[in-house]
């Protein structure tokens, strides 16, 4: 990847949180497109080879740091947040809380400082009110459903003080800001275990784990709905936004609702195993529906989403299978080792 020329009009962009699921897919979408890229985060991306032309090991928390590495770029791509999916959302407040506004305040005025054209955050469809969202069945929401605000997690308010506290960049000190509100955006090379993966990579995981004619646990009782968006459709959308002329805050997502139950379904179908489900009503399962309304963006950024969930879902679960063969590969050659039996393996 580090191969890949940089053009002749190349901008110097910042992908912040570089090592994470949609910061990792950003670097190589934007190396393919020939810009100049450094990565930060306080880890090497997980699953892929870094192809940044610089990437920086930082702790975002640190705003000398943060300085230091807005000094020289035109653009930043901010997709850093301590984060996971809704075990761990509802888990930990006051560290998300804390450590998020920190990076974002922190990268916020590093890039006003260092005159940075352009500011992208990455804010998230966890803005909206629970109230809105209390059946399976929701209309979707659009931006302006996000006032007046009851978010139903500590990470959900956080992300509307930084949309705010974005706008009030752009009103002071003329930063261009972008705000992206995702909905679920899933794919392969993300986070797929540990506490912090997200539903399409937690049930891609349990199928990949579970025996022909075995039984996998879903959270809740299956009838909750959500739509996800697959990572290639994401990035496209986030590069259109990010050079729109729009500032306010726009969903992006996909507008096609299911349900856990289906998306379990669609994933044990492309597993090719029979697999049987049983619910476990004591996990959290987050708002009862939520869908994202498409209007504004696609007015904004004439775009629409591409990849079929059977596409996505596809891809996404041959990924995660992968993963856990190799570590169930890993584990047995642990075991033989110990046994001295590694040439059985
Ligand atoms: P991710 O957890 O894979 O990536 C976040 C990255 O931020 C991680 O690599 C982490 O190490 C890094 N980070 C955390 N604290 C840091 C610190 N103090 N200093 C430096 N780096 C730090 O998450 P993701 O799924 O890639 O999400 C990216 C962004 O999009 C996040 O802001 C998230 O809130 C937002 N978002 C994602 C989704 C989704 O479905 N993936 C939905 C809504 C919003």
């Amino acid at each position: 990847m580090n191969k890949v020329k940089i053009g002749k009009d190349a901008k110097r962009i910042l992908v912040a949180g570089a090592g994470g699921f949609i910061g990792s897919h950003m670097m190589k979408y934007l190396k393919k497109q020939g810009q100049w890229v450094r990565g930060v985060d306080v880890k090497e991306p997980e699953f892929i080879e870094s192809c940044a032309d610089d990437f920086v090991l930082m702790d975002l928390r640190d705003a000398d740091g943060c300085r230091r590495i807005t000094k020289d770029v035109n653009q930043v791509y901010n997709f850093a947040a301590n984060m996971g999916g809704i075990g761990f959302i509802t888990r930990v407040k006051a560290d998300v809380m804390h450590d998020n506004v920190i990076i974002n305040s922190n990268l916020l005025d590093a890039s006003r400082r260092n005159c940075v054209e352009r500011f992208f955050f990455s804010s998230s469809a966890c803005v909206y009110p629970k109230f809105k969202q209390t059946r399976p069945d929701v209309p979707a929401l659009n931006e302006a459903d996000a006032l007046p605000a009851y978010p139903g997690t500590p990470y959900g308010w956080e992300k509307l003080f930084t949309e705010r506290m974005c706008l009030a960049y752009y009103d002071d000190y003329d930063l261009e800001t972008r705000l992206a509100r995702y909905h679920n955006i899933y794919g392969p090379e993300g986070t797929y275990r540990g506490g912090r993966e997200k539903a399409p990579a937690a049930l891609c995981r349990k199928v990949a784990e579970a025996d022909d004619g075995g039984v996998i646990t879903v959270w809740g009782d299956g009838k909750q709905t959500r739509s996800f968006l697959y990572i290639d459709d994401c990035l496209e959308a986030t590069y259109r936004l990010m050079n729109s002329d729009c500032r306010e805050p726009l969903n992006i997502g996909s507008d096609e609702l299911i349900s856990i139950d289906q998306l379990a379904d669609l994933i044990i179908g492309i597993s090719g195993k029979r697999l049987e489900k049983e619910y476990d009503l004591s996990k959290p399962q987050g708002v009862r529906g939520r869908n994202a309304d498409l209007t504004l963006l696609r007015k904004a950024i004439d775009w629409e989403p591409r990849v079929s969930y059977k596409v996505g879902l596809e891809k996404t679960y041959r990924w995660v299978e992968e993963q856990v063969k190799r570590s169930v590969r890993r584990e047995t050659v642990i075991k033989g080792s110990k046994t001295g039996l590694v040439g059985a393996v």
